[in-house]
């Protein structure tokens, strides 16, 4: 059997041009290709304000319902207090810590799964609106080298649909092939369009990089 690579995202003395070289050696599939990105994760001790950073790959990114889809992204990559109490690797302290993420390698499809369900297992049946296009700019590094980041522009082109509850419910897509969309149900299909697509309550959204 083959030895894979390790990636180790979490060497701060790496350079980022460096750690994204690694990653590509380490996980080299079409599906690493396509579908992941790096996001840098800084997380700042309440205590010393020492800054512990980090490097970690994602193929989907989850996040905390919100009425717009860009509300939910800002709330993913703003400074958030973490939850639970937080080892400081510097002054060995236990501490209320905040953490903070940002792109640095954008992915060529991006994938968004809106949590539904909330801590008492009901479905949140409430929209998060969404628009066929989207800038993640204000979600990356700001000093990030462009060649690496990739293009911020993306167009939606699929959209999961969850019907039902948790215990039991049914899954529909929308998805988009040149300039038509189709809604997807089991072994049917039918024409759609922008505007049927873009007043669904997506589960998961798939957006391409704009090449
Ligand atoms: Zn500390």
């Amino acid at each position: 059997m083959q030895n894979r690579l390790r990636f180790n995202g979490s060497d701060p003395k790496k350079s980022i041009p460096l750690l994204c070289q690694e990653y590509d050696t380490c996980y080299s599939t079409i599906i690493d290709k396509i579908f992941s990105g790096i996001t840098q994760t800084i997380v700042k001790c309440g205590k010393c304000k020492h800054e512990s950073v980090t490097c970690n790959p994602f193929m989907t990114q989850s996040l905390q319902h919100k009425p717009t889809l860009v509300k939910c992204l800002a709330d993913h990559y703003n400074e958030n207090a973490l939850d639970d109490y937080y080892t400081c690797e510097n002054c060995h302290k236990k501490t209320k810590a905040k953490v903070r993420h940002m792109l640095v390698k954008l992915p060529k499809v991006l994938i968004f799964h809106i949590k539904r369900f909330d801590s008492s297992f009901r479905k949140i049946e409430k929209m998060t609106t969404f628009g066929a296009s989207l800038d993640m700019a204000q979600f990356c590094m700001p000093d990030a080298d462009p060649e690496i980041r990739g293009n911020t522009q993306y167009e939606l082109f699929a959209i999961t649909v969850h019907h039902g509850t948790l215990s039991g419910g049914h899954y529909v897509a929308f998805a988009r092939r040149g300039a038509h969309w189709y809604n997807f149900n089991d072994e049917y299909f039918q024409r759609s369009s922008e505007t049927q697509a873009l007043k669904q309550q997506a589960y998961l959204l798939f957006y391409r990089q704009v090449e």
